[in-house]
C-alpha cells in the first residue's frame, strides 16, 4: 500500500483512517494523544478513589479466608489508578498515550483474575461477590469513551476477554454454557463499544480536519500554525536548534482575479500548495496564512537553509503556469521573507520580523526574497 504523506491525508481522508493510525498525520496524533492520556486520567482517578472506597464493603460482607487478600488487591489496585492518574508526562505522544490506556486495562484485568482466584471458593451468585463477576462487563463498556482506532479497540477488549477466559480456565468452567454465554454477552457488548470508539473517531477526524486545515489547499489553517508553531519554538529551543520561517506573498494577485476570474485564482493558490509540498520535506510546517500568503516554517533549520528553500520556490513558481477558463497558461510569481528566531523571541515578534522582510521584496520590486535582520 503506498504510504499517504502524513500533510496530505486529511484531504483525502478514508475509512482506512479507522482502521489505524498509520496515515494519520502527527499534530492529529498528538491531539488525538492528549484526549486518550486525559481521560485516562480522569477515569484513573474516579476508579481509584471508588477502588478503596469499597474497601469497608469488603471487610463487612465478605467472609475469611478470602477477605483479606481481596481487600490487600483493592489497595494496591486503588493505588495503582492513583499513580496513572498522576502521570502527566507526554501527554501528547501517541506512544504514551497507548501505554496509558494500556495500563489502565491490565491494572482492573490484574484486579480481576486476583479476585476469582481468591475468592474461587465462595458462590459467584451470592452477596457481595456477584459484583466481581460482572468487572469484565464494566471493563469493556468504560472503552467506548476512547477515540480508537479498529485495531486499537479490538486489541482492548481482546485483552478484556482473554482475562475472563483465563479465570475461567482456572475455575474449571471454560466449556459450561453459561461460560458460554457469559462470552456471547461480553462479545456483542464489545462490538457495540467498538462501534462507538469508531464514530468518536471518525468526527474527531472530520472535526479535526476542519478546524485545522484550509478547505482550498489542505494546507495548515493559520490557527493550527500558530499551535504548532509554538511548540515547534519550544522544542527548538529546548534542544538548542535553530528554527526559521518563510512568508510568501503571490505577486499582483488581485490583478490575476480580476484578469482571469476568482476561479482561476483559486487554481494558483492550489498550485502554490502543490510546489510547496513538493520542495519542502515533513519535518516542514506549511500553512495558508492569508488570502494569498503562505508560511512556512522550518524547525532545525537555519536563515541560510531557509534563504535558500525560498530561492527554489521562487524559481520554481516562475516555471509555473495555470491553465484560465479560456485555456490561456497564467504564470505567476511570488515575493518571499525570510527569518530565523531569535534568542527570547516569541512567535509574534518572529512573524512581525518575517512580515516586515516581505514587505522589503515587495518594496524591492517582486519576485524577490529578502531576508529579516536580528533588530527588525
Ligand atoms: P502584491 O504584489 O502587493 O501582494 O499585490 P496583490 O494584488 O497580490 O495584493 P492585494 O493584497 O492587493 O490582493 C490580494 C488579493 O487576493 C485580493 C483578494 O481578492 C485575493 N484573494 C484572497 N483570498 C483569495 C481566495 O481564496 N481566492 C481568490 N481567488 N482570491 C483571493
Ligand atoms: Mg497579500
Ligand atoms: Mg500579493
Amino acid at each position: 500500500m503506498q504510504r499517504i504523506d502524513p500533510r496530505e491525508w486529511l484531504r483525502y481522508g478514508s475509512f482506512a483512517d479507522l482502521f489505524t493510525a498509520r496515515n494519520h498525520s502527527p499534530d492529529f496524533n498528538g491531539a488525538r494523544a492528549e484526549r486518550i492520556a486525559l481521560r485516562v486520567e480522569v477515569l484513573s482517578l474516579v476508579a481509584g478513589l471508588l477502588t478503596l472506597a469499597w474497601i469497608p464493603l469488603d471487610l463487612l460482607f465478605l467472609a475469611e479466608p478470602g477477605r483479606d487478600g481481596v481487600v490487600a488487591l483493592r489497595v494496591a489496585t486503588g493505588l495503582a489508578f492513583l499513580l496513572l492518574a498522576g502521570w502527566r508526562r507526554r501527554r501528547h505522544v501517541l506512544f504514551c498515550a497507548r501505554l496509558r490506556l494500556a495500563a489502565f486495562i491490565l491494572v482492573p484485568a490484574l484486579f480481576y483474575a486476583g479476585a476469582r482466584f481468591i475468592l474461587a471458593a465462595e458462590d459467584p451468585d451470592t452477596g457481595i461477590v456477584v459484583g466481581y463477576y460482572f468487572l469484565p462487563y464494566l471493563m469493556v463498556s468504560i472503552l467506548a469513551i476512547f477515540p480508537l482506532t479498529l485495531v486499537e479497540g479490538v486489541a482492548g477488549v481482546l485483552v478484556v476477554g482473554a482475562t475472563l477466559a483465563m479465570a475461567e480456565l482456572e475455575a474449571g468452567r471454560l466449556t459450561e454454557l453459561t461460560t458460554l454465554a457469559e462470552f456471547w454477552l461480553l462479545g456483542l457488548l464489545a462490538a457495540i463499544v467498538v462501534w462507538v470508539q469508531q464514530s468518536q473517531l471518525y468526527m474527531l477526524l472530520r472535526l479535526y480536519r476542519e478546524a485545522t486545515r484550509d478547505a482550498l489547499t489542505g494546507l495548515f489553517n493559520r490557527r493550527a500554525l500558530l499551535a504548532e508553531m509554538e511548540r515547534a519554538r519550544q522544542d527548538c529551543h529546548r534542544n538548542r536548534e535553530p528554527l526559521s520561517v518563510l512568508l510568501f506573498d503571490l505577486d499582483l494577485f488581485k490583478r490575476i482575479n480580476d484578469t482571469h476570474g476568482h476561479l482561476t485564482g483559486d487554481a494558483v493558490l492550489a498550485d502554490f500548495a502543490r510546489v510547496l509540498r513538493g520542495v519542502c520535506d515533513r519535518d516542514c510546517l506549511l500553512a495558508r496564512y492569508g488570502g494569498e500568503e503562505f508560511l512556512v516554517a522550518l524547525p532545525g533549520r537555519d536563515a541560510a537553509d531557509a534563504r535558500g528553500l525560498a530561492e527554489t520556490v521562487r524559481a520554481e513558481t516562475r516555471e509555473r503556469g495555470v491553465a484560465a477558463e479560456d485555456g490561456t497558461a497564467v504564470g505567476y510569481t511570488v515575493s518571499v521573507g525570510v527569518a530565523q528566531v531569535a534568542e527570547g523571541e516569541d512567535v509574534v515578534e518572529l512573524l512581525s520580523r518575517v512580515d516586515q522582510a516581505l514587505y522589503q521584496a515587495k518594496e524591492g520590486g517582486r519576485d524577490l526574497v529578502a531576508e529579516a535582520t536580528i533588530d527588525g
